[in-house]
């Protein structure tokens, strides 16, 4: 793995787990737990690439490589499913076809998402990178489906409630 830029610490879950920390004797900028996951950096300059070539673990609603989702995946698993923050269920949630179809899912996580905020606190999340950012807006182009997908969770969570 090359070294990151400050900007880009801890956008990215390490490869080599949970239980490492240093890299070629230096401190590893990767992240190591979910919860050290960042947005890039955004406040001075933009890095527009490094969320489209998915060096951005930290959903947001952007496209992910399947690789991400499966290195989430795989940091979500050493958790509780109590413990599994909720834009990681969004995230598993939103591409759960693609993971099923590229990598062996063992966790079924769905029985814990019937709790869960219709959106996984997408727009909340969403809200908090356009107050961080030099430029007003998402850094990324969203999916055309997502909030379609998420407005149909939620019309299917408001049937089960009358
Ligand atoms: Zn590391």
């Amino acid at each position: 793995m090359a070294a990151q830029v400050p900007e880009l610490w801890r956008t990215q879950l390490c490869i080599h787990g949970s239980g490492h920390r240093n890299h070629q004797g230096d401190y590893c900028s990767y992240a190591h737990a979910l919860w050290e996951l960042l947005p890039p950096d955004e406040s001075t300059q933009r890095f527009t690439t490094a969320w489209r070539d998915g060096k951005v673990d930290r959903w947001y609603g952007q496209p992910m490589e399947a690789e991400q989702i499966f290195r989430i995946y795989t940091y979500a698993c050493e958790l509780h499913p109590a413990d599994v923050p909720v834009w990681v269920r969004g995230a598993l949630f939103y591409n759960r076809f693609r993971l099923n179809r590229q990598h062996t899912v063992s966790r079924n996580w769905s029985i814990y998402d019937q709790f869960m905020p219709w959106d996984y606190g997408l727009h909340a999340d969403q809200l908090l990178l356009y107050r961080m950012r030099l430029e007003k807006k998402l850094p990324f182009e969203e999916p055309s489906d997502l909030w379609t997908t998420l407005r149909k969770r939620k019309a299917i969570m408001s049937e089960d409630c009358l």
